[in-house]
């Protein structure tokens, strides 16, 4: 329902001379301004809305950081790029959207647009399937209930990499915790109109359905890992390198994962 119709998704490229090999992948949630939709959001709730697009600053910065590094391996940057609004020509809840690979989703609440841009953006970005998959998004409430706001969350869809995600953050200052990412969950996504329901109706743990919402618009050959940054976007003076409210967390983790994934 953005009154100007200037959504849309941004692929920026960084090769190296002579780098030929499959391309890293960064993807970063962009919603430049979240009223929450007709899910209106209310109270207080949506002053600083205009922060949801930090997935795509981080995403970006991690990039510009790699290009400065001359980092050897190629990297796609692929920035979902959106306002969340009401009008008539908003989406509701039960209306069902139909995803760019195809999967059909029930809508449950439009204040979970994060998802929704981030799935055709994770579809897109795997139609020539990447060495790995890396997002950033300001996602959940659930993460913040989860872990206060002293680190971001992390899902992945490779079992073996939960501790070196572990390591990466302690090592670089910008601490990542995992948690779950198991198939039994979408029991609980499970739509009778749709291939998915876009999230539960009521209940916790929505960090987890996310990321299980998400992973079936990944290639399963793909090693992903979701960094749910919604429990980081601001620390009240600062979090890790950087003393400001708004700190840029999670740029020098992507630097430190992606070493990590060109060495493994
Ligand atoms: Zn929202």
């Amino acid at each position: 329902a953005s009154p100007n119709r200037d959504a849309g998704i941004l692929q920026l490229r960084y090769r190296l001379t002579g780098a030929e090999e499959r391309p890293l992948a960064l993807v970063g949630k962009g919603i430049c301004f979240d009223t929450g939709g007709s899910n209106l959001k209310t109270g207080g709730s949506m002053l600083g809305m205009h922060g949801d697009m930090q997935g795509s600053a981080v995403a970006l910065g991690t990039l510009l950081a790699l290009t400065r590094l001359n980092f050897p391996a190629p990297v796609d940057c692929w920035l979902a790029l959106a306002e969340n609004h009401i009008g008539s020509r908003a989406v509701k809840c039960n209306d069902v959207v139909t995803a760019l690979n195809g999967t059909t989703i029930e809508l449950i609440n439009t204040d979970a647009e994060g998802r929704m841009v981030l799935a055709d953006t994770l579809a897109l970005a795997c139609r020539k399937p990447p060495r790995a998959i890396l997002d950033y998004a300001t996602l959940t409430g659930a993460v913040v209930s989860s872990l206060g706001n002293r680190m971001a969350g992390a899902l992945t869809n490779r079992r073996h990499w939960v501790e070196p995600i572990i390591q990466a953050g302690e090592h670089c200052g910008e601490r990542v915790w995992p948690f779950p990412y198991e198939d039994d969950y979408d029991d609980d996504l499970k739509s009778e109109v749709a291939d998915t329901l876009q999230c539960r109706t009521a209940g916790a743990g929505d960090h987890i359905y996310a990321a299980r919402f998400l992973g079936r618009f990944v290639d399963k050959d793909v090693g992903w890992l979701h960094v749910d940054m919604a429990s980081t976007g601001t620390h009240k003076g600062g979090l890790a390198h950087i003393p400001s409210d708004i700190q840029g967390f999670g740029v020098r983790f992507g630097v430190e994962w992606f070493k990590r994934v060109i060495a493994e």
